[in-house]
């Protein structure tokens, strides 16, 4: 049967899954799917290099970290983005992880983005809005993306069962736990050159349990200010 269509760009997609899948990285089948979902192709400058393991550069001085971060973030996640759970993604930038977290909580959830760069937030709806998979929940209102300083997290939807940070934090900042379900569960990188890949849970008693899950790079959790002057 002739097709009228390319596949070209979803087979890679798949492909970079695939490949995540045998490294390890993805182990999930719910962040498979969600991943195979949402076509990183659509969220990067230039596509040809989108499902290459490697950060991109998405202007304003930060990039669209590399698919094995993003893999592993959401692996670190998965049992708090069941359907129906509601996710923070601060930094979210092409909105590409907003758009698979907001796969993954599906229609009953709830997955709020926010981006201090006006113009990367625009972006990031668009991108959204040419993909199959997470426009539907953009336009019924269970994924959407916010201007603001994310070191606040975003109060009007709290608590969270899961908190995503796409930026290095100095220190956690104090919103971010106040705003975490629970049960929930926040992943962070913490440092300033040198980082690491924080993982808190809340405890039922509201105390909070910290591990390093590994050492990352990461552009910083910043003001607009000092991002725009690279800082
Ligand atoms: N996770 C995204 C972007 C990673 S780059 C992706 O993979 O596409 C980090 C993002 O955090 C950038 O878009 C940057 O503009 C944003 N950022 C940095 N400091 C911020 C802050 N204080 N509040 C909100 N966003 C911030």
């Amino acid at each position: 049967m002739k097709q009228f269509w390319s596949p070209n760009s979803i087979n890679k997609n798949k492909a970079m899954v695939e490949n995540l899948q045998s490294h390890g990285v993805i182990t999930s089948d719910e962040v498979a799917k969600a991943m195979e979902a949402v076509d990183r192709g659509l969220f990067v400058p230039d596509r040809s290099c989108a499902y290459v393991d490697s950060p991109l550069s998405i202007g304003y001085n930060v990039t669209i970290s590399a698919p094995h971060m993003h893999a592993m973030c959401l692996q670190l996640l998965e049992k708090n983005l069941k359907p129906g759970m509601r996710v923070l993604d601060v930094g979210s930038g092409t909105g590409y992880l907003t758009a698979c977290f907001a796969v993954m909580v599906g229609s009953e959830g709830r997955a709020i983005g926010v981006e201090h760069i006006p113009e990367l937030m625009a972006s990031s709806i668009k991108n959204i809005e040419a993909s199959d998979a997470a426009s539907p929940l953009l336009k019924q209102g269970s994924l959407a993306i916010h201007v603001g300083d994310g070191r606040q997290g975003w109060a009007e939807f709290a608590p969270y069962d899961a908190i995503h940070v796409g930026a290095a934090a100095p220190v956690i900042p104090e919103a971010l736990i106040d705003q975490l379900k629970p049960g929930g569960r926040l992943v962070i990188p913490v440092g300033n050159l040198f980082q690491d890949l924080q993982v808190v849970d809340k405890n039922s008693d509201g105390s909070v349990s910290i591990r390093s899950e590994t050492s990352v790079r990461y552009v910083p959790l910043t003001s607009r200010e000092a991002q725009l002057r690279g800082e």
